[in-house]
This record gives C-alpha cells, sequence and structure tokens, in this order.
C-alpha cells in the first residue's frame, strides 16, 4: 500500500473533474485520479451543444434560460442554483472559448447557436437559438480543451486509478473527508490519497440500464462510495430517457437534429409531437417527448414489424446542412443502420441518458450530509452531483453548462479550503474495506457470473423502472435488484492476477450499479406521483403539496450487517418562480 499526499484530490477527469482541476491547480497542490485515460471520458460522447443566452444570434437573457430550466425541471429545480447556472453560463463560455475551444461560427464571426428542446424565448413563446457547440463533437471539442488546459497548467494526472472508498473521520464530533482509496488497474496495488479536499466528479450511473447512451464505465463509483460511507443520495428516482437513441442500440442521435429541423414521425408518416406539444413540437422537453414517442408505439403507430420504434426524419434538410452540423450522427445512421439519411428516416426509440439525482451538494459544490450539514473538506460536481439544477427533468445542453460552471465553482472552493484547513488523521487501517473487497473477489470460488447479474439487472430496469412506472413494475424490480445483490454475494471472478485486472473491476462495478439501483427503484416506489423523468401510470398527475420535495436515500446498516434503505426529504429552494402546470 501507498500513501500519497495532496492539498487537493479530484476524482474523475471528464469536464467536471478537468475544469475543477484547472482551478484548483492554481492554488493548490492537485491531482486527478481517473479509472480512464483522460480524454476518454464520457463528457466526450457529448454531441448537441451548451447553453448560454449569449443572444449571438436571437433576443435572449439569462432569465428566460433561468425560467426554461425551472419549468424544464418540473419545478423540483433548486432555483437559485439555476440562477447561477444561467447566469454565470455566458462567462463558462467565454472561458472555453478563450481556451481555445473552436465553437461553430455565424457568418459574422461570432459563436453560432442552435435550438434545443426546452429552450424558449420569453417563457415558453417559441423555440429560442441558445445552444453553442462544435459539430455534433461539442464535448469533444470541450474534453480536450480542457485536458490540453490542465496540461499547461501542469495538473498532476493518475490514470487508471480506480477510487473505490471514499474516508470520513469524526473529529470533534464533526464527520470530515480525509481522503481517498483508489485501486491502480496496472499493478493491481492499493494507494491511499490523504487529501484536505477531496472533489467528485465521477459521472453518471446509466449503466443500470440496457438500451442507454451510457458508455460502459458510467457505473456510479462515487455516487456508490459516499453512500457505502453513510452520505444521503438526493433524487435518484429521477433519470432521464433520451428520446431519440438509435433502435434497439441505443446510441446517441443528438437532439440538436431536431435543433437543426429534424421531425419525429410515426407509421403513417405523421409528426405526431403536434399533437402533445403544439408550440414546441419535436422541441419540447425530453421526458414529454419520450412519453409521447411510447404513446404513439403502445397505441399502435410505431414503425416496422413489431411497431416498436419511431422515426426521426431529417430528409427534408439540405445535405449540405446535415454534413456541416451533424456529421457524426448522419454517420452513425450509415455504419450501426445500412441507412442514409440524406433519403431514408431513422428508426429510433428513447435511451437511458442522464442521471438527474446524485450527490446531494449546495452552489458551491461542498457535499452534504443531511439536509443542510456540510461535510468538510468534501465536494461534487457534474453528473455525480446533485445541486439541483436539473430537478426532475434536465434541459439538454444543460449538462455541459453544469460541469463547466459548478465544475469551476467546485475547484475553486475546494482550493481555497485546502489553503486554510490541516490534513484530517487517516484512519488507522485505512485501506481496510477496499483490501478486503478485493480479496474476497479475487479468492471467491462462488459460482455466479458478472455478465449474467448485470444482465438481468438491466432487463429488470428497462422492463419495470423505464420511462413509464407504476407500483407493480416498481415492486417487481425492487424485488429482482433484491434477489441479484444476494447472488451478487456468490459472485466470482475467472482472472486471479494482479496486473490490469478489469475481471476483478467490473465485479466492483456492478455491486455499484446494484446498490444504486437499488436506492432508485425504493425512491421511485416512495414518490407517489408524476414529475418530469419519473412518471407513475398509478399517479399520473404532479403532487405538488406532497411531493414538491427533494428525496434523501441513506444507508443503514443494522447490527446483523443488513443493510437498509431509509428515505427523507428535503424542501426545494424556491426564489422567484411559482410552479406552474407544464406545457410546451
Ligand atoms: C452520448 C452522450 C451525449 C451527450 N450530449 C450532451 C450534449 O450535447 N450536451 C449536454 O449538455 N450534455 C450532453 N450529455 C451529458 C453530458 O455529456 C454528461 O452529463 C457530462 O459530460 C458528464 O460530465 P462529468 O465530468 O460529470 O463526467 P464524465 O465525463 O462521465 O467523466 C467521469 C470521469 O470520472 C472518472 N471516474 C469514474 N469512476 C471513477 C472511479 N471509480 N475512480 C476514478 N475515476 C473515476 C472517469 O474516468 C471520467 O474521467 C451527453 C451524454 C452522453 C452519454
Amino acid at each position: 500500500m501507498k500513501i500519497h499526499k495532496y492539498d487537493t484530490v479530484i476524482v474523475g477527469a471528464g469536464g467536471a473533474g478537468m475544469r475543477a482541476a484547472i482551478e484548483a491547480t492554481k492554488r493548490s497542490r492537485t491531482a486527478v485520479l481517473t479509472k480512464l485515460y483522460p480524454t476518454r471520458s464520457h463528457t466526450g460522447a457529448a454531441q448537441g451543444g451548451m447553453a448560454a443566452a449569449l443572444a449571438n444570434v436571437e433576443e435572449d437573457n439569462w432569465e428566460w434560460h433561468t425560467f426554461d430550466t425551472i419549468k424544464g425541471g418540473d419545478y423540483l429545480v433548486d432555483q437559485d442554483a439555476a440562477e447561477i447556472l444561467a447566469k454565470e453560463a455566458i462567462d463558462a463560455v467565454l472561458d472555453l472559448e478563450k481556451m481555445g475551444l473552436p465553437f461553430g461560427r455565424t457568418p459574422e464571426g461570432q459563436i453560432d447557436q442552435r435550438r434545443f428542446g426546452g429552450h424558449s424565448r420569453n417563457h415558453g413563446e417559441a423555440p429560442v437559438r441558445r445552444s453553442c457547440y462544435s459539430g455534433d463533437r461539442t464535448g469533444h471539442m470541450i474534453l480536450q480543451t480542457l485536458y490540453q488546459n490542465c496540461i499547461k497548467e501542469g495538473v498532476e494526472f493518475f490514470n487508471e486509478f480506480y477510487v473505490l472508498d471514499q474516508l470520513i473521520v469524526e473529529e470533534d464530533g464533526v464527520r470530515k473527508s480525509a481522503g481517498v482509496v483508489a485501486y491502480e488497474l496496472a499493478t493491481g496495488e492499493i494507494h491511499v490519497f490523504q487529501a484536505k479536499a477531496v472533489i467528485y466528479a465521477s459521472g453518471g450511473t446509466g449503466k443500470f440500464f440496457k438500451v442507454t447512451s451510457n458508455a460502459h464505465t458510467l457505473t456510479g463509483d462515487g455516487q456508490a462510495a459516499c453512500y457505502r460511507r453513510g452520505l444521503p443520495l438526493e433524487d435518484m428516482e429521477f433519470f432521464q430517457f433520451h428520446p431519440t437513441g438509435i433502435w434497439r442500440m441505443g446510441i446517441l442521435l443528438t437532439e440538436g437534429a431536431r435543433g437543426e429541423g429534424g421531425i419525429l414521425r410515426n407509421k403513417d408518416g405523421e409528426r405526431f409531437m403536434e399533437k402533445y406539444a403544439p408550440v414546441m413540437k419535436d422541441l419540447a422537453s425530453r421526458d414529454v417527448v419520450s412519453r409521447s414517442i411510447y404513446t404513439e408505439i403502445r397505441e399502435g403507430r410505431g414503425c416496422g414489424p413489431e411497431g416498436d420504434h419511431v422515426y426521426l426524419d431529417l430528409t427534408h434538410l439540405p445535405p449540405e446542412q446535415l454534413d456541416a452540423k451533424l456529421p457524426d450522427i448522419t454517420e452513425f445512421a450509415r455504419t450501426y443502420l445500412g441507412i442514409e439519411p440524406y433519403t431514408d428516416p431513422i428508426p429510433i426509440q428513447p435511451t437511458a441518458h442522464y442521471a438527474m439525482g446524485g450527490i446531494p451538494t449546495n452552489v458551491e459544490g461542498e457535499v452534504l450530509s443531511d439536509n443542510t450539514t456540510v461535510v468538510p473538506g468534501l465536494y461534487a460536481a457534474g453528473e455525480v452531483a446533485c445541486v439541483s439544477v436539473h430537478g426532475a427533468n434536465r434541459l439538454g445542453t444543460n449538462s455541459l453548462l453544469d460541469i463547466n460552471v459548478f465544475g469551476r465553482r467546485a475547484g475553486i472552493a475546494a482550493a481555497e479550503y485546502s489553503e486554510k484547513a490541516d490534513f484530517v488523521e487517516l484512519p488507522e487501517n485505512p485501506a481496510e474495506l477496499v483490501v478486503s473487497l478485493v480479496e474476497q473477489l479475487r479468492d471467491s470460488t462462488g459460482t455466479e457470473r458478472v455478465a449474467d447479474i448485470r444482465k438481468e439487472l438491466q432487463e429488470t430496469m428497462d422492463a419495470n423502472v423505464m420511462v413509464f412506472r407504476t407500483e407493480q413494475t416498481i415492486k417487481t424490480a425492487v424485488e429482482k435488484i433484491a434477489e441479484l445483490r444476494e447472488r451478487y454475494k456468490n459472485v466470482s471472478v475467472q482472472d486471479k492476477g494482479k496486473r490490469f485486472n478489469t475481471d476483478l473491476l467490473e465485479a466492483i462495478e456492478l455491486g455499484n450499479l446494484l446498490d444504486l439501483a437499488e436506492v432508485m427503484a425504493v425512491s421511485a416506489l416512495a414518490r407517489k406521483e408524476s414529475r418530469g423523468g419519473h412518471y407513475r401510470e398509478d399517479y399520473p398527475n404532479r403532487d405538488d403539496v406532497n411531493f414538491m420535495r427533494h428525496t434523501m436515500a441513506y444507508r443503514e446498516v443494522a447490527d446483523d450487517g443488513k443493510d437498509s434503505i431509509r428515505l427523507d426529504y428535503k424542501p426545494v429552494v424556491q426564489t422567484r418562480y411559482q410552479p406552474m402546470e407544464r406545457k410546451y
């Protein structure tokens, strides 16, 4: 076991982690730990754009953006945080531009902007062009730009280091962060990183679904590490299903395709979104569009022999526009489906996309251990965190924005804390939990296989807690997950070695997914209303009287070692927007 000492340690080198690192490294001795090579992080897969009310091409302002974000989140958004997001968006884009990001341009040379779902002029009058982009490779450009700037600032990276435990120590009755424990993929060695401040920026949890746009590596490791150490997870029942994944594969086709004028059609060629969202049509919020697609399918208007998908039609757009603005996704249609998008519509279905919930933080990125108490030295930003700016449903292009605005804020706050604070003394045997986890899996002679359990988990989640949910389906999921968690105790890995043992790490990641899936299902069962991405057919209306509040899920361990989930609730922060019925 090796022990390292840094002022600030950042877990994750996606957009949030690297944006934080650029700030933290200027002020404190900073290390970034990442399980992937930095430029392989999922931020690099983001396509469509990053929202900011620059008003370069149309009248716009940050107040309209704030309103759209709150309405998009079905009023579960903390409104103070949404104001910060929309206000700081403008500088966030300009900062990236100064760092060298090649944004798409208007003929006059300004940063160009395009339409995206739920972004509107004057509180819902009509769609507005608010999303800054780089073709359909915006995330790639952000990630490369941030990485280059990290190198320039001299950020220290520990690549292919998997953080598996969060150290929390009680000092004078206060629970504080002492550091993290990581597993080095290349050697199998265990490393303890003592740090004054730790920032989680480890991304989402989408891999507990089967049809998903998320990379194989999005297994919620950061959420799981904090949750196991007694910290709550907020609003985990809210997961976004993006309307346009490639049929059966889930690979994402950006909403920017509809922003450029693409249209959804059913088997009769009808532009069905006109029925469900007369003003915003195909650019209504994602939860609304995904439900509309499945309603068409359920009512027999789906396409293909099985009637299980609808079409994204780009055939009326000029080929030059597709080549210039949507080069990657048109190529995906050719590669994965053998379809020519110039002339043929593309079969699509909703795909599991984004975790609105996560580790609760305030607007400085400080992690909360209950509704109000901050854990000194612990921060989170990006998809792993819940600030909450996305509430019950995130608007497209607000996540690339979130990681830049709150990544920066967390980086500054953590480094300023490290400047003042002392190191917290490490617990006596800091690597204990990770050592036992690794040894147990390596030595296990169990008969269960990781791939089988993961497959069953993903199938259960797709069948029972996707776009439509009921008490019955969620209970089925809860029971199945409990069974899988039992079977997981008997899991074994084939590779018993130390070097590059990805078998072992996949087993650990599966354990994380199982814990988080359970939190999601239990949180969803208790929320007897429909709001944003959480749609209960047995409770089809939003219930502000009983459920205008954030879910806080805690892990509790009984004396016999059995764990269970305790749910509590936290009020939503409202500044100036009264909840209204949501219409697009
Ligand atoms: C296909 C796709 C397209 C998208 N398009 C858009 C878009 O156009 N606009 C938009 O706003 N949003 C988009 N999103 C959402 C957005 O890209 C993500 O929410 C955002 O990039 C997440 O950034 P992040 O920094 O929080 O996490 P990530 O970029 O996922 O980075 C996570 C980092 O954490 C590290 N990590 C994870 N676990 C561990 C561990 N145990 N130990 C050490 N390191 C760890 C990883 O190595 C990685 O570096 C898209 C998402 C997808 C999947």
